[in-house]
């Protein structure tokens, strides 16, 4: 049998040893924490949301690049993860907002746990606490504190470079650039981004969500909600839109989103309203009649001077687009997930790395985005899944 290294327990990982076949392959997984999986458990703090509910185009639109992500995802799709989560006793449910999340009762380490037992069941050896730091001069894998490593094939699933108390540090970047891989510097993205507030608006509205809002930069278009802090926006309203604004401010270009605090009206329908209302001041007609919350209100008053937001012709179309200037993006460490890591054109069409023979890399640590919403985890599982099968064909073709 071949002897086959994975290195790194994150949910792409987890979803390869799941899906290998140890009829061929002798398989070990080494990860530097002592458990695996500790993103996805972070992941499921606020909700363990698996993937998205969508046809399978719309799912793809979502991914950048699509070229590279298109493959992949039409190989393992939405409904095929959840498929394949219910035949090892994982049942979903679809929420209101079109996120598929494990069925209420059933906790993120129960899915940890499920698909751990999967794996041990396999007879694939966790080999935890164990740090990969590279490669000696024959090629064999070098960890902290134990012999060097030989194996046949080596799958790399290291993450990506947020949350580094869950491992995913980023760090392995120099021993892949010291093999000759173009490795993209990472940049937070679905992070919170930071707003200049006006003192009193934040005094007041720190902690406050906008729901049910739209926002637009770029030519890109998002709905859903955002929350004030302190620094700035965050939410996943933003999100979608990280990747472009991330872009344009390494440029250097000044970003300007704009937020539109009623989408489902027209600038139109809410002039009508406006004129119809009985109120004397405006912010009794914005709060009473075009049912504006007061954070909406408040936020309006900082980015309209007094001339606009006195005139209905000019404070309509503000209601519709307000321009908020963003000045930098969160921290790298707080991000949900990163862009950046090894250039996708270091790999071939099935994840191998064309410069280390017979090694392969999968999951956030590659240099793909998707947006919050399902679409991370989906991405790595799908990678997990899609190099699980052609690792296990690859022994039928070599014989
Ligand atoms: C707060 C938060 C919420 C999230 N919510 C969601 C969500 O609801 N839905 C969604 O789809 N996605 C979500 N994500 C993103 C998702 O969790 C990640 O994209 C996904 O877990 C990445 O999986 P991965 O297999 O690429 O790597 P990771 O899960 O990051 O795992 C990488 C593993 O490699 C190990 N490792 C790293 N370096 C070494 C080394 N040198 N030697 C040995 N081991 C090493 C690490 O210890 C880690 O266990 C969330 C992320 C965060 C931070």
């Amino acid at each position: 049998m071949k002897r086959l290294t994975i290195i790194g327990g994150g949910a792409s990982a987890l979803m390869l040893a799941a899906q290998l076949d140890t009829k061929k392959y002798s398989v070990k997984l080494f990860d530097k924490k002592k458990t695996v999986g500790r993103k996805f458990l972070v992941a499921g703090e606020g909700g363990l949301n698996l993937t998205y509910n969508t046809t399978l185009d719309d799912l793809i639109d979502q991914y950048f690049p699509r070229a590279f992500m298109a493959p992949v995802i039409s190989q393992f799709t939405n409904q095929d993860l959840v498929t394949w989560l219910k035949s090892h006793d994982i049942s979903t449910f679809t929420g209101s907002s079109n996120r598929v999340f494990p069925e209420m009762g059933i906790k993120p380490i129960e899915v940890l746990n499920k698909i751990t037992a999967i794996i041990s069941a396999k007879e694939i050896e966790f080999q935890l606490d164990t740090k990969w730091e590279g490669w000696n001069k024959e090629g064999q894998l070098c960890f902290e504190h134990i012999e060097d490593v030989a194996s046949d094939i080596v799958v790399f699933a290291l993450g990506g470079a947020s949350w580094k108390v869950t491992g995913s540090d980023g760090s392995w970047k120099n021993c892949f650039e010291k093999q000759g891989l173009r490795v993209k510097p990472f940049q937070a993205a679905n992070c919170a981004f930071e707003v200049d507030w006006n003192e009193n608006f934040i005094a007041i509205h720190e902690g406050k969500p906008l729901k049910n809002i739209a926002l637009s930069f770029d030519n890109q278009f998002s709905k859903g909600e955002l929350n004030i802090s302190k620094f700035g926006l965050e939410g996943n309203a933003i999100y979608p839109l990280s990747r472009r604004i991330q872009e344009k401010l390494i440029e250097g270009e000044n970003v300007v989103i704009h937020l539109d605090l009623k989408p489902t009206m027209t600038i139109d329908q809410l002039k009508a309203k406006y004129k119809r209302s009985r109120q004397a001041k405006v912010t009794g007609i914005l709060s009473k009649d075009l049912n504006l919350d007061r954070t909406s209100i408040g936020l309006l008053k900082q980015f309209c001077d007094k001339n606009t937001f006195s005139n209905p012709e000019l404070l309509v179309p503000t209601i519709k687009s307000v321009p908020i200037i963003i000045k930098s993006a969160g921290e790298l460490d707080e991000a949900i997930s990163t862009i950046g890591g090894i250039a996708l054109d270091e790999l071939d069409e099935h994840f191998q790395l064309k410069k280390i023979p017979n090694s392969y890399a999968i999951g956030e640590m590659l240099d793909w985005y998707a947006p919050t919403g399902g679409y991370l985890l989906q991405g790595c599982f799908s990678m997990g899944f899609v190099l699980a099968e052609y690792l296990n064909g690859l022994i039928n073709r070599e014989g």
